[in-house]
């Protein structure tokens, strides 16, 4: 495991053998190292120093255990603490105690979040939990389009009212015939523009603040890479994550952006979109995403 790692540790571990315990000196190359390939997984700049700085406050002062390499237990230690960001365990979906469970979509446009939408509904069907979409991008009708599909794909019905009423009002009549149908979960696909501006805020807290939903899931390219920073800082900001789903893992991107997420928001991912298929999610585990980090 971890061998790319491993192997630009190999130099470093030189400095470390002999020793008895990892210091602030003998360490520095070994950090230097992970830094390296954090950056390499494409983790945000600011989020790759203050995990450094905590790793080399972990490590220092551990005694170089006998017959164990220094630089596999440095690995541990690292690998310990990035599991321990990523927040140790998958965090699964909200359930409301009273039905049905509102689930709001957020995200730029592209990154996945129809797709997203459809795919955590199918995920849920799998679990015998009845879905309903709600389709409220009506700036975009392909949007509207693409969910009704993947809707009649996957046999979960979607609510939309075209695209000349407000999106907040599709959004209060879709939770009112979710109720109306006794359906347990209730996702709603919002509008996203190619970049965060005001309107496209303003209008995810109004729909917010109107269908008060048990999660806020912001859907991320995991091919965005430092950019996810940026991102997930605003969104939580303006209006409130309470978790993400990261998509395009298939890519060949390491999902570094999965350390950021956390990280940022403190919210735990939830899940990972891995395809183009419907059928192409998977809950979201730590421990796998820090291994796939470190490379
Ligand atoms: P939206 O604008 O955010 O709603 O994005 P869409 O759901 O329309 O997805 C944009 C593009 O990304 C489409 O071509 C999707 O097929 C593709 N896509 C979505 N999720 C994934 C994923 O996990 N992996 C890959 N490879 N493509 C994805």
């Amino acid at each position: 495991m971890f061998d790319a790692l491993a192997e630009r540790l190999e130099e470093a571990w030189k400095k470390l053998k002999g020793q008895d315990k990892i210091s602030k000196t003998n360490i520095q190359d070994a950090l230097q190292e992970v830094r390296r390939a954090l950056l390499s997984a494409d983790v945000n700049l600011q989020v790759v120093k203050d995990f450094i700085a905590e790793v080399e406050t972990k490590a220092q002062g551990a005694e170089v255990v006998s017959g164990v390499r220094p630089d596999q237990q440095f690995i541990k230690i690292v690998y310990d603490e990035l599991v321990e960001v990523m927040g140790e365990t998958n965090v699964p979906l909200a359930q409301a105690e009273t039905a049905p469970t509102v689930v709001l979509m957020a995200g730029l446009q592209g990154t996945g979040k129809t797709t997203a939408t459809a795919k955590l509904a199918l995920h849920l069907r799998k679990e015998n939990r009845t879905c309903l979409m709600v389709a409220t991008d009506v700036y975009r009708p392909a949007a509207i389009d693409q969910l009704v599909t993947l809707g009649q794909q996957i046999e979960v019905p979607v609510f939309e009212l075209g695209t000349d009423t407000n999106p907040v009002e599709i959004a209060r009549q879709g939770i009112a015939k979710a109720k109306e149908m006794g359906v347990d979960t209730v996702i709603i696909d919002t509008a996203g523009r190619l970049f965060i501006d005001e309107a496209m805020m303003g209008e995810l807290v109004q729909i917010k603040n109107t269908v008060k939903p048990h999660e806020v899931l912001l859907v991320v390219d995991s091919m965005t890479g430092q950019e996810a920073a940026n991102l997930t800082r605003t969104f939580h900001e303006k209006i409130g994550i309470t978790g993400a789903i990261l998509t395009k893992l298939d890519g060949d991107t390491r999902g570094g952006a999965a350390l950021s997420v956390r990280r940022i928001s403190g919210q735990p991912i939830k899940f990972v979109g891995v395809g183009e298929k419907v059928e192409a999610l998977q809950p979201f585990y730590p421990d796998r995403m820090a291994s796939r980090i470190l490379g």
